[in-house]
C-alpha cells in the first residue's frame, strides 16, 4: 500500500504507470496532495470516479495520525502527531494578525541528544530521527486539519536538524519544489554543529541559517550548551564567518534571554564584539518556563536594554513574539508526549 504524502512527481507516476493512466493524472494526483492537501482519494473530484477506486486499491493519503490538538488564545495551534510505529512529534502553526504569512515550526527529531540545559526537548533524550516524509507530513497535517497554505517553515520544533541533515535537506527540497515554498521562506535553526555548517556553506542554498548562540563566551555557553565543548564559539565563528563568505547570505542569531545569566550590559557588549565582523540580523528570545529548571525571564526592560545596546553595535535586533505559551507550544517547550 502506498502513503502518497511524501511521494515526489516521478513516485507518483510509478503508481500512475501501474494503474496504466496517463503522468497528467500522476499531476492531478501531486497537487491535490501538496496544493489542496485533501484527507482523502475520494476528494480529488477530478479523477474519474473509477480511477479513484482504482487507487484506493494501492494506495492511501496518510498514515499519521493527530493525537492531540490544542488551539491557543492567540491562534497558536499545536498538534501531537503519532506516527506508525507509535513515536509521537509536535508541530506548532503559527499565525501573525499582521501578516498573511503562517508558519509551521517542524520537528526533525523524537526527542534530541543535544541536552541544552534550558530545552524540554533535550530532557527526553535522542530517541530517532524522522525520515523527510515525517517532516513533510506535520506541515501537510496542518493543511489537511486547517485547509489553509502554509507559506513558511521553520525547523524549530524538536530535535536538532543537522544532525538528520540528509532528511532535513530532502525535505527542504520537496518543500520547496512541491509545495512550492520558496527557498528564502524555509529556516533550519541548528545548536551549532559545525561540520555540517561547513556543509551547507558548500551547498549555497538560498534558505536561512539560524545559529542558537544564545552567549556572549565560552564559560556562559557552556553552562547552557553541552555542545559548547565540542563546537566552541571560537570556531563556531569561522563556521559562520565561511557560511557568509560562500552563500553571502545573513545569518540569524538566535539569543535565548535568561534572567541574570546573560541579560547583562557586560553580555550584551561582548556579544556585540562577538558579532561585530558577522553578517547577522540577531533575534533575542525571552525565556519560556519549562518544568525542568528553575531560570526566569528577565522583565521587559532589561530585554529593551540588551536590544538597544545590540542595536548600537549596528545590527538589526527582534525580540520573537512569544506564541502559544498558554498551551506549551513556545520555544523551547516541546517535549513530544501527554504530561
Ligand atoms: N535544535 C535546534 C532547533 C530547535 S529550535 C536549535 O536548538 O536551534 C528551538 C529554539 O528554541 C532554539 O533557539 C532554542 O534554543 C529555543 N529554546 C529552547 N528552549 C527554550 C526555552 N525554554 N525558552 C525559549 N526558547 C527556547
Ligand atoms: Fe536540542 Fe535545540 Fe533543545 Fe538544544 S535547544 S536540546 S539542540 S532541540
Amino acid at each position: 500500500m502506498y502513503t502518497l504524502s511524501g511521494l515526489t512527481q516521478k513516485e507518483f507516476e510509478n503508481i500512475t504507470n501501474e494503474l496504466k493512466a496517463s503522468k497528467f493524472r500522476a499531476r492531478q494526483i501531486h497537487n491535490w496532495i501538496y496544493l489542496k492537501s485533501v484527507s482523502s482519494i475520494d476528494e480529488m473530484t477530478d479523477l474519474s470516479v473509477k480511477f479513484r477506486e482504482e487507487l484506493k486499491k494501492v494506495a492511501k493519503v496518510s498514515d499519521t495520525k493527530i493525537k492531540v490538538k490544542q488551539v491557543s488564545s492567540d491562534g497558536t495551534i499545536k498538534y501531537l502527531l503519532e506516527y506508525p510505529d507509535g513515536e509521537c512529534v509536535e508541530t506548532v502553526l503559527m499565525r501573525f494578525d499582521n501578516r498573511a504569512n503562517l508558519t509551521a515550526c517542524v520537528s526533525s527529531q523524537v526527542g534530541c541528544a543535544v541536552n541544552c540545559s534550558f530545552c524540554a526537548t533535550g530532557k527526553r533524550g535522542f530517541i530517532r530521527n524522522l525520515t523527510y516524509k515525517e517532516i513533510i507530513e506535520q506541515v501537510l497535517t496542518i493543511q489537511r486539519d486547517t485547509g489553509l497554505k502554509v507559506t513558511n517553515v521553520v525547523f524549530m520544533g524538536q530535535g536538532e536538524p543537522l544532525l538528520n541533515l540528509d532528511n532535513v535537506l530532502k525535505a527542504m527540497e520537496i518543500f520547496n519544489e512541491d509545495f512550492q515554498i520558496g527557498a528564502r521562506r524555509l529556516t533550519v535553526s541548528t545548536s551549532g554543529i559545525i561540520p555540517q555548517i561547513n556543509k551547507l556553506a558548500e551547498l549555497d542554498m538560498q534558505s536561512t541559517l539560524a545559529i542558537s548562540l544564545h552567549a556572549p563566551n565560552h564559560n556562559i555557553r557552556k553552562q547552557l550548551m553541552q555542545i559548547e565543548d565540542k563546537y566552541n564559539m571560537t570556531n563556531l565563528k569561522k563556521a559562520l564567518k565561511n557560511y557568509v563568505d560562500k552563500t553571502g547570505r545573513r545569518i540569524t542569531i538566535e539569543y535565548l534571554l535568561i534572567k541574570d545569566l546573560n541579560d547583562t550590559i557586560d553580555s550584551a557588549k561582548e556579544l556585540a564584539q562577538y558579532l561585530h565582523d558577522i553578517k547577522c540580523n540577531i533575534n533575542l528570545i525571552p525565556y519560556n518556563p519549562t518544568a525542568e529548571n528553575d531560570y526566569q525571564r528577565p522583565s521587559n526592560n532589561s530585554i529593551m536594554k540588551f536590544k538597544y545596546l545590540l542595536e548600537h553595535s549596528g545590527k538589526k535586533v527582534t525580540v520573537r513574539l512569544e506564541r502559544g505559551a498558554d498551551i506549551d507550544a513556545a520555544c523551547g517547550q516541546l517535549r513530544g508526549k501527554i504530561d
